[in-house]
């Protein structure tokens, strides 16, 4: 492809692959600009961690200009993409206020990533969040610890027992680390904090439609980390599928035709399925260009739109030859694109993109995690190592890298998790469901008091007060 002497690179999403298309195009003599909704690139892998306490928002997320700061011609832009006018060239983007602005560029870098999806079910959202963005995490981190302090406050009896049930939806890498990090706080991290409940005793269900969990694993892999969530407690449903979730449920339907079975719960977590971005869904339509089921693009051997040379997919968005929707494949197609339009600058042919597998991990509970890399497969102790190892490397920024290392060496040490603030709603966001402010002194109280422990009723029996005894 002819490109201009000096070209116009806009590359759309800074996760993943936008940061290592960014990183490896900076040296090249291109304008960049770096457009994305969030003002910092997040490592997805560790947002389970955030989202059950153990890490902070700042471990896990670097500030995109931060990142460049040091070039010159890398500007990293605050705004999300709605419009691609492929004739003009040009992509209209919101600001946070709403107004929109206008980026002209020569070549583009679609690398915005999927969404979560319900399956069709869009109204599950509003009791199970998903499991993509910070907000996300830091809702899961809010409901989470909510439930156990509503539970703290209630009498035992089912509407407590609701409160200490945690359902997780999907059973991939994203749904085994969140079930097995609510087991791991619950047992480990406030287990001597509470004096009416037994956090231990919190149920945390995971479901999944398929017959094992983890799927991407080799199934010797996936039998070790099923055994070690039912000796953590979390109970897994396999072969089924979530088919209601309200305020204080989920419907499970098993796919083998048996009834449907009810489970009283405060707390869905969704992480079952992706979609496209509706940019993406709309960048497909006025290209013309081809979409899987899930609004994946189609792409060319080079990772460019067919008849659209000057733009380039890549990452989870990037439909060809069932390529992983994982880290390394957006960073290798990030590198990839880089390559392509500096070989477009010198005038070169353009080369195929091969994806080469570096393995996969996953981490199932303390000092234990999978490794899967070629033939090699390890489970437990080394696992975790290697783990922990890969996730340092590929984190952003040294800053990052040093203090998740730290937080991590600390709860090794003690089963402390010092990230656990969260934030309620306020009455003017209805999307936020815990707040104060919603309360009417018109309606009546409905009063589920749990006694509390005074010098009266501190030698009467658990039993008899409705408080729970405290492990030792
Ligand atoms: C919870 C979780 C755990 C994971 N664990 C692992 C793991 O252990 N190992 C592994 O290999 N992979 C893991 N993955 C998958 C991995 O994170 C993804 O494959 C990878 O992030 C994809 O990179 P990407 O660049 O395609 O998209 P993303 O990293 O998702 O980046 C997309 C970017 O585009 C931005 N964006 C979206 N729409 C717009 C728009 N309209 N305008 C502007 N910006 C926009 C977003 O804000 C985001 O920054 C995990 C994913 C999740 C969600």
């Amino acid at each position: 492809m002819t490109i201009p002497k000096r070209p116009r690179v806009l590359i759309i999403g800074g996760g993943f692959g936008g940061l290592f298309c960014a990183r490896r195009l900076a040296r090249a003599d291109v304008e960049i600009t770096l457009l994305d909704r969030a003002a910092s690139h997040l490592f997805q892998p560790l947002l389970y961690q955030c989202a059950t306490g153990k890490l902070s928002i700042g471990h896990i997320s670097r500030p995109l200009r931060e990142e460049f700061s040091g070039r010159a011609n890398v500007r990293a832009l605050l705004g999300e993409a709605i419009e691609l006018d492929p004739d003009r060239r040009t992509v209209t983007a919101l600001r946070p206020d709403e107004t929109t602005f206008t980026i002209d560029y020569d070549v583009v870098v679609l690398a915005v990533g999927m969404q979560q999806s319900y399956l069709g079910n869009e109204r599950f959202a509003e009791w199970a969040p998903g499991m993509k963005t910070l907000d996300d995490a830091l809702e899961i981190r809010q409901r989470v610890l909510i439930a156990f302090e509503i539970a703290e406050t209630l009498p035992p009896g089912p509407e407590r027992a609701s409160w200490l049930t945690f359902a997780v939806a999907g059973g991939g890498p994203t749904g085994v680390e969140l079930a097995g990090q609510i087991r791991e706080m619950a047992t480990r991290t406030l287990a001597n904090e509470f004096h009416h409940i037994d956090p231990g005793e919190a149920r945390v269900l995971l479901f999944d439609g398929g017959q094992r969990v983890l799927k991407s694993f080799a199934p010797e892999l996936s039998e070790k980390a099923t055994a070690s969530l039912r000796e953590l407690g979390v109970e897994m449903h396999l072969g089924v599928h979530v088919t209601d979730v309200r305020r204080d449920g989920a419907t499970v339907t098993p796919k083998n035709g048996d009834p449907s079975v009810e489970f009283s719960t405060r707390t869905v977590l969704w992480t079952a399925g992706v979609e496209a971005v509706p940019f993406a869904r709309h960048v497909a339509d006025v290209l013309g260009a081809a979409t899987d089921r899930s609004g994946r693009i189609e792409v060319e051997p080079d990772l460019s739109v067919a008849g659209h040379p000057e733009v380039f997919v890549i990452g989870d968005l990037a439909g060809r030859d069932n390529l992983p929707g994982v880290a390394e494949n957006a960073m290798q197609g990030g590198l990839h694109a880089a390559r392509c339009i500096r070989r477009d600058l010198a005038g070169r042919p353009r080369r195929r993109y091969r994806y080469h597998d570096l393995g996969s991990a996953a981490y199932i509970s303390h000092r234990n995690a999978l490794l899967q890399l070629g033939p090699l497969r390890v489970a437990g102790g080394l696992g975790w190592l290697a783990w922990g190892l890969i996730h340092i490397a590929f984190l952003t920024g040294v800053k990052n890298r040093v203090s998740t290392i730290s937080t991590w060496l600390a709860y090794i040490a003690r089963p402390g998790r010092y990230h656990r603030a969260f934030m309620l709603g306020a009455a003017d966001r209805p999307e936020q469901r815990y707040t104060y402010s919603n309360w009417d002194p018109d309606e009546p109280v409905h009063d589920v008091r749990a006694p509390l422990r005074t010098a009266a009723n501190a030698t009467a029996s658990p039993k008899e007060e409705g408080a729970h005894v405290q492990k030792p």
